[in-house]
């Protein structure tokens, strides 16, 4: 049997950080889901698709190929073949892939690629849905989150860095909106799997959380 690990949480909890920190450490594919989604996000809004017109989006969902690659160890996020890594990182993707991933017709061809994916491989896979639905016999799964506040200001942390202009208030009351729509749809809403361990990140640093992870999944 393949090493599944599954991380879920809200967004800004740290998930991919970690991820990818464990995975490297452990010598596991690093799968980030939520590329995916942003993936076709950025599909969207590229072809001024309504994110509200569900038939659109799933007539999208179907004919855009959104697959993932791997070069030299590195995830390579492809939508229709093109590297799409540098363009999926911005709020405004961030929210159509939040508003696209609601559609119970999107999720089911997302956690089909997903599941593929790691079908034949040892994978650390983040999402929302990882431990609930796109791998619920993973010998791991951990539930990272962190509070609001916490959340905005590390992201906040990330565009400053960037030299992205941006707005701590604006970023946080975004992260709330993103909470209540990821965590009250009908279609496979974010929610702690039964077996998945909660690790609280608010007060811990980056190298804390690799170490407790690695613990867990030791185990
Ligand atoms: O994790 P990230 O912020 O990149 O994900 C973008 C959006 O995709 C999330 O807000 C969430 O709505 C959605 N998503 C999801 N299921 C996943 C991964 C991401 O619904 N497994």
């Amino acid at each position: 049997m393949n090493h599944h690990i599954a991380i879920d949480g809200p967004a800004g909890a740290g998930k991919s950080t970690i991820a990818k920190a464990v995975a490297k450490k452990k010598g596991l594919i690093y799968v980030d889901t939520g590329a995916m989604y942003r993936a076709l996000g950025l599909y969207l809004l590229r072809n001024k698709i309504d994110a509200a017109d569900e038939a659109a989006v799933i007539a999208a969902c179907e004919k855009a190929d959104v697959s993932i690659a791997f070069e030299n160890g590195e995830q390579v996020v492809l939508l229709d073949s093109e590297n799409v890594n540098g363009l999926i990182r911005t709020e405004a993707v961030g929210n159509m892939a939040s508003a696209c991933s609601a559609i119970a017709r999107v999720r089911e061809i997302m956690v089909e690629r997903q599941q593929k994916l790691a079908k034949n491989c040892d994978v650390v896979m983040d999402g929302r849905d990882i431990g609930t639905v796109v791998l619920p016999d993973a010998h791991c799964k951990i539930f990272l989150t962190a509070s609001a506040k916490v959340r905005a200001k590390r992201r906040y942390d990330e565009l400053v860095e960037k030299g992205v202009p941006c707005d701590l208030k604006q970023i946080e009351e975004d992260i709330i909106k993103r909470d209540e729509r990821d965590t009250t749809r009908a279609a496979s809403p974010l929610r702690q799997a039964e077996d998945a361990v909660l690790v609280d990140t608010s007060d811990m640093t980056i190298d804390e959380v690799i170490a407790k992870i690695m613990e867990l999944s030791d185990g």
